[in-house]
C-alpha cells in the first residue's frame, strides 16, 4: 500500500498589481505520496485549495523550461524535483531571482529575452542558400551538443550574481548560446561580431563562480562557453596585433 506523507508547502505570494501589499509566504498543508514532483503539488494546490496560486508550467517533462523556481533555496525545475528529494517535510517556493515578480512564482521574463536577442541567437549565413541541407559530420555537431541541450529556463540568469549587481550584463544563457552558434559549422557570422560582447557586460563580467553551472537543469555549461568566447577574442586581438590573416 503506498502511504501518503503529510508536507508543509510555503510559497512566496506577491501581486504587482498590489503593490501596497508585502510579499508573504503563504502556508499549505499536502499529503503528498512517493513519486510526486513539486509541479504535481503546485497543480493540486491550484486545483483543490487555492485557484488564486501562480505559476508558469507547461510540458511536465523538462523541456519548456517554464516552471524555473527556487525549491528551498535552491533553482530547478518543479517538473523535475521529488517532493521527497528534500530530506524534510517543509518545501518552500520562491520565484526566480533577479527578475521582477510578475505575481507568486510568476516572473518578467523580458529582461532575459532582451539579453539573448542581442546574441542574435540564430543561424547567420552569407554564402547563397544552396537549397538543401547544409550537412555536418559528426565531429561537428559534438561541438555544438551540451549548449543545444538549452532550453532557455533560465535558472542560470536567476542564479548569476552578476546580473544581481549589473542587470545590464548578458548573462550565461545569451553567452551560452552565441558559442553554439560560433561552434556551429554552418553558422558564417563574421568575427567581429564577437567584439559586441568583448567588454564587461559581456564574456568579461563573469565571476567563474559557476553557479550557472549548479544551477543548470540541462547540464549546460555556461561557463564554459564565456571561457571559449574569451579565448576566441584573445586569438583575434593577438592575430591583428601580429599582422595574421584569420
Ligand atoms: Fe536553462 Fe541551462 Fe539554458 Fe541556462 S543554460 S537557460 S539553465 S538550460
Amino acid at each position: 500500500m503506498i502511504t501518503a506523507a503529510a508536507y508543509t508547502f510555503k510559497i512566496l505570494r506577491s501581486d504587482r498589481k498590489r503593490p501596497d501589499e508585502r510579499p508573504r509566504f503563504q502556508t499549505y498543508r499536502v499529503k503528498v505520496i512517493p513519486g510526486l514532483t513539486v509541479l504535481a503539488v503546485l497543480n493540486r494546490i491550484r486545483d483543490e485549495i487555492d485557484g488564486t496560486l501562480s505559476f508558469r508550467s507547461s510540458c511536465r517533462s523538462a523541456v519548456c523550461g517554464s516552471c524555473a523556481m527556487v525549491i528551498n533555496g535552491r533553482i530547478d525545475l518543479a517538473c523535475r524535483t521529488q517532493v521527497a528529494s528534500f530530506g524534510t517535510n517543509t518545501i518552500i517556493l520562491e520565484p526566480l531571482p533577479n527578475m521582477e515578480i510578475i505575481k507568486d512564482l510568476v516572473v518578467d521574463m523580458t529582461p532575459f529575452w532582451r539579453m539573448y536577442e542581442k546574441v542574435r541567437p540564430w543561424l547567420v549565413r552569407q554564402a547563397e542558400d544552396p537549397g538543401k541541407e547544409i550537412e555536418q559530420s559528426e565531429e561537428e555537431r559534438s561541438r555544438i551538443d551540451q549548449f543545444v541541450n538549452c532550453i532557455l529556463c533560465a535558472c542560470c540568469y536567476g542564479a548569476c550574481p552578476v546580473i544581481t549587481r549589473d542587470p545590464e550584463y548578458l548573462g550565461p544563457a545569451a553567452l551560452a548560446k552565441l558559442e553554439r552558434f560560433i561552434l556551429d559549422s554552418r553558422d558564417e557570422r563574421p568575427e567581429d561580431f564577437l567584439d559586441t560582447v568583448n567588454d564587461e557586460r559581456g564574456v568579461w563580467g563573469c565571476d567563474t563562480v559557476l553557479r550557472c553551472i549548479e544551477a543548470c537543469p540541462k547540464d549546460v555549461r555556461p561557463t564554459d562557453s564565456i571561457v571559449g568566447l574569451r579565448k576566441a577574442l584573445v586569438k583575434k586581438k593577438a592575430r591583428q596585433l601580429l599582422g595574421m590573416k584569420k
